[in-house]
């Protein structure tokens, strides 16, 4: 895990005063790293029955669709609004200041498929709670969520206690 830590670098003050941003681009360049990451972000969900593995626009698809690849099923992209070109799911949730939303297409999910959600980061838990209450608006039965980064003092996974939560590295 040190190791996978030692490829993720702190830009501050990125893309305002204050945040510190955590940088994966360093990580998903390194072959050896980016593989260990990818087969640890997924290894207490390899018994689950896996359907798919969802993630969201834009780091969410770099780890998810590799956990998918690995996890030998298919992966469903949660998109910005306006994005997906067919019939679509929508949910808003609120952010620090204003509100975001996503979509999935309608076809994305059959009930009671089992999903993982995916994400490079987990802060406010804010994205990855809406993400998982868009995923059973379409019947999905979510198994769990992994991240590769976890920022432990806005206790996101609070907001996902009912689902198991796995993160790789706690800052
Ligand atoms: P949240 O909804 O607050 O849990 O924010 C999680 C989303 O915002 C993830 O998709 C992250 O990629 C991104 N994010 C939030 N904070 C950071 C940070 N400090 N460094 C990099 N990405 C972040």
């Amino acid at each position: 895990m040190e190791k996978i830590q030692d490829y993720i670098r702190n830009i501050p003050d990125f893309p305002k005063p204050g945040i510190q941003f955590k940088d994966i681009t360093p990580l998903v360049k390194h072959p050896e790293i980016l593989k260990v990451t990818v087969e640890e972000l997924i290894k207490p969900f390899i018994e689950d029955n896996i359907s798919y593995v969802a993630g969201m626009e834009a780091r969410g698809f770099i780890f998810g669709t590799l956990a998918a690849s690995v996890l030998g099923t298919g992966f469903i992209p949660l998109r910005k609004p306006g994005k997906l070109p067919y019939d679509v799911q929508s949910i808003s949730y609120d952010l620090e200041y204003g509100s975001a939303a996503l979509e999935v297409h309608v076809d994305a999910v059959n009930p009671g498929d089992n999903i993982i959600l995916v994400d490079d980061l987990i802060a406010t838990g804010g994205t990855a709670a809406a993400s998982c209450m868009l995923l059973e608006k379409l019947g999905a039965v979510i198994k769990g969520c992994a991240f590769v980064i976890e920022l432990d003092d806005l206790n996101g996974r609070e907001k996902l206690a009912r689902y198991p939560v796995h993160s790789l590295i706690h800052y």
